[in-house]
């Protein structure tokens, strides 16, 4: 497989690296807070799901990393999703490395976001025959201007935004007198201009092969399933489905913190989670959180309803968008907060607000 440079890549889309927007900060997906521990040792903890499957859960990092999926075959393994940065699934490799020998046959990207895609071209270093898989819808994201937080000309707008973060964190360790918090702000500031010449560098490396509905691999020794059930978290996601272990694999439509909704569709969303709660399964390895029943599903699915209803509600109250902000926010937390909050990142009331927003303007004012 050709590895080119994202300003190769970028020409070849006809995209000049100067004609991309640079990043709002409303934009971006998860930053970390000041005070949350971002060094530990190990950057995955591999978490036994089912016999030869695991969910790699991802530790806290100043750039996020998603979770992946480790699927175990007779020939080789299947990973889901590959992290924010080539590092990070260079690492996820070395500690596969640990349980076997086996090289990486295929690689899945459950949807286009940059925390999911970036650390692709590492399993193509492994083995040059590695199989991308994706959505056909993810596919044409990773490539367009403007298809959100990912994609090839979203490296180009986190670089643009490195610098300016990369000062503030300076600003900040300079006025930071805690020696806690001065730490971890130092260790961010580190992991924020690494992962910049990791950036500069990077060889965008993007599906081989799609899925538009569903399609079975037939692996030896496993079957598993790829199912497009639907717009959800993005336009594109993919569910990963192993039938005879009961697991899903959900990428971010189905996870642990907060939903992001960005780049989303909340009314569609909840459909596609009900077409998915069809399937038959026990666990879920989600983009994002630690492995969780069957039974969050109807959690997550419960939150947009709710959410929803509310917004809508009090729209049509006539609230300011400041005024449902602040009151759905206080009016949910008592059923949500306690289980969206369990982690130092995508925190009730980190996202509260922000996903009052994303249905104010997707389902009431159909923006
Ligand atoms: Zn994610
Ligand atoms: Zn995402």
């Amino acid at each position: 497989m050709a590895q080119w440079t994202r300003r190769q890549v970028l020409a070849q889309m006809g995209l000049a690296a100067a004609a991309v927007h640079t990043l709002d900060p409303h934009e971006l997906c998860c930053t970390v807070a000041a005070h949350a521990q971002t060094a530990d040792k190990e950057l995955f903890e591999l978490k036994k799901v089912g016999d030869g499957v695991y969910g790699a859960i991802a530790a806290t990092r100043y750039k996020v990393n998603c979770n992946a999926a480790v699927i175990m075959t007779d020939d080789g393994v299947v990973v889901v999703d590959s992290h924010s940065k080539p590092s990070a699934s260079r690492a996820m490799y070395a500690q596969l490395q640990g349980i076997t020998k086996k090289p990486v046959l295929k690689v899945i990207n459950t949807h286009f976001h940059w925390d999911h895609w970036q650390g692709n071209e590492s399993y193509a270093a492994t083995n040059p025959k590695v199989e991308i898989i994706a959505s056909q819808a993810t596919k044409e994201n990773l490539t367009k201007p403007d298809a959100g937080v990912g994609g090839v000309p979203y490296i180009e707008k986190q670089l643009a935004a490195l610098p300016g973060e990369i000062e503030k964190l300076k600003t900040d360790i300079q006025k930071e007198r805690d020696l806690e918090r001065k730490k971890n702000l130092e260790s961010n500031l580190q992991q924020a201009e690494s992962f910049m010449e990791e950036l500069k560098r990077i060889k965008p490396t993007l599906p081989t092969r799609t899925v538009t509905t569903m399609v079975t691999l037939k692996e030896h020794g496993r079957e598993i399933q790829l199912h497009v059930l639907g717009r959800a978290h993005t336009n594109g996601d993919l569910f990963v489905y192993l039938p005879k272990e009961k697991i899903v694999a959900t990428g971010d439509a189905l996870i642990d913190w907060m939903p992001f909704m960005n780049d989303g569709y909340p009314e569609d969303w909840i459909h596609t989670l009900t077409a998915l709660e069809k399937l038959d399964f026990t666990s879920i390895v989600p983009g994002h959180g630690e492995v969780r029943p069957k039974s969050h599903l109807a959690f997550f699915r419960g939150y947009f309803i709710d959410l929803i209803a509310a917004v809508k509600k009090a729209s049509a109250e006539g609230a300011t968008l400041a005024e449902m902000q602040s009151k759905i926010g206080d009016q949910l937390a008592a059923k949500y907060e306690a289980g969206f909050s369990k982690y130092p990142l995508g925190r009730y009331r980190d996202r509260i607000g922000q996903n009052v927003e994303m249905i104010h303007k997707k389902v009431v004012q159909k923006a």
